[in-house]
């Protein structure tokens, strides 16, 4: 299974419940709305050290598009998390289906702060549309046992969704 990664610690929980269940996964670390570069670069890091002590294979794909993100969000703000979402899961879809996986999912579903049914819509309209099934689980039921986690392996965690809006909306008052 190819499980889009928002970050490191929203994948502690996900991961725990897939290989569990037996599934065979990798990463894919593809988020050009995460600003500004320090901050992509910073959960980007914090990915690749959690990856490697539990021995998950994650792609990184080359590259930072950040401008062809704004351009596509910047006369719609109030509108840009669909286009967020459904960037960040059909370019794993697409992924998924070149590169012959069974399935796709998002550690998306495991945050409390998303909009959870709106990511399980365009995943399954997805999925419709490549041929490539969409693995929906409702993550967020070990969100404490994820956030305790993550604090006690003193990893980074955002206090901000991605976007310089989202930062924004954070953080001026
Ligand atoms: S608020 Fe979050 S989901 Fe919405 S556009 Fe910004 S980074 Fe994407």
């Amino acid at each position: 299974m190819l499980m889009h990664i928002c970050c490191g610690p929203c994948t502690i929980h996900p991961l725990k419940a897939l290989r569990i269940h037996g599934h065979d996964v990798t990463g894919l670390f593809y988020n050009p709305n995460i600003h500004p570069y320090l901050e992509f670069s910073r959960r980007r890091q914090t990915l690749q050290d959690y990856a490697q002590k539990i021995l998950l294979n994650v792609i990184y794909p080359e590259g930072y598009p950040l401008e062809e993100f704004l351009s596509q969000v910047a006369a719609r703000p109030q509108e840009r998390c669909v286009y967020c979402l459904t960037n960040r899961l059909k370019f794993t879809a697409d992924l998924a289906k070149k590169e012959n996986y069974d399935a796709f999912t998002s550690t998306l579903l495991y945050s409390r702060f998303q909009k959870h049914d709106l990511i399980r819509q365009i995943g399954e309209t997805l999925s419709w549309q490549t041929g490539i099934h969409f693995h929906y689980e409702d993550f967020r039921i070990g969100w404490n046992e994820g956030v305790k986690i993550s604090r006690e392996l003193g990893m980074y965690r955002q206090p901000y969704c991605g976007c310089i809006y989202s930062e924004k909306e954070r953080f001026c008052k």
